[in-house]
């Protein structure tokens, strides 16, 4: 049975501060664990979103890319979608969605997800142009990125919130994606603003975090050298 408690991670975002770039998970095994979620490829490249079992990726020029199985990722985030609808929302911004889906409360204990289908009177989201090896800390990589904006779009935004003890191996707070339903824009989200929108909520009990134990140079460094992991994270993300 598929167990819809639990929030599976591929990796860490620490990892990504110093350049830790290597593809280090397939999507077919991401997607043994969930047919909702989000992520990035090798480098950086494109920003995935995965809606109803169908892995989208947003690349650096706007395109909707249907991956494939083999897709590489260093990071990514996936979980079976039982979500439950808690309300709706219409001219909303981003502080008004945070607010309902912490249903009034001003952080949360645990890990959980939301998604909003609707219209979105405005969104702004993010590409980062693919890197390769030597990678790029994330700092500079993040600085190389496409920005795509939309007015009057329909299509899903897909959150997941982390609570603050866990800055680093996830970014605290809300990270947000999206995927337009005609494609025409999708990826990481920057500024947005909900037209009319249903809100849909997703509780876990548990954090599955899985580490690339195969890639020696995760292994070997040594983190404790990098500079500030927690600001340089909440900057580039
Ligand atoms: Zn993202």
């Amino acid at each position: 049975m598929k167990n819809t408690n639990v929030l599976y991670q591929h990796g860490t975002l620490a990892l990504l501060v110093p350049g830790l770039l290597t593809g280090t998970l397939t999507l077919k095994e991401l997607m043994a664990h969930g047919d909702t979620g989000i992520g990035t490829g090798e480098g950086l490249n494109g920003e995935v979103v995965i809606v109803d079992g169908k892995p989208y990726q947003f690349d650096s020029f706007g395109k909707a890319n249907l991956l494939k199985d083999d897709f590489t990722l260093p990071f990514a985030n996936s979980h079976f979608a039982d979500y439950q609808k808690i309300g709706t929302l219409s001219d909303a911004d981003s502080a008004a969605f945070e607010n309902a889906s912490l249903e009034g409360k001003p952080n949360c204990n645990t890990f959980f997800s939301i998604l909003v289908k609707g219209t979105f009177s405005y969104m702004k989201t993010r590409a980062v142009v693919k890197s390769t090896k030597p990678f790029d800390t994330l700092a500079a990589t993040a600085k190389k990125q496409s920005i795509f904006e939309a007015h009057d779009v329909k299509g899903t935004l897909l959150s997941y919130y982390s609570p603050k003890l866990f800055h680093g191996a996830a970014v605290a707070g809300f990270h947000n994606h999206f995927i337009a339903d005609d494609l025409s824009i999708g990826g990481h989200i920057l500024d947005f603003q909900i037209k009319q929108g249903t809100l849909e909520k997703q509780v876990f009990d548990t954090l599955e975090q899985h580490f690339p134990v195969n890639n020696a140079e995760f292994m070997e460094h040594d983190f404790d050298k990098d500079e500030d992991i927690a600001s340089a994270i909440s900057k580039a993300e």
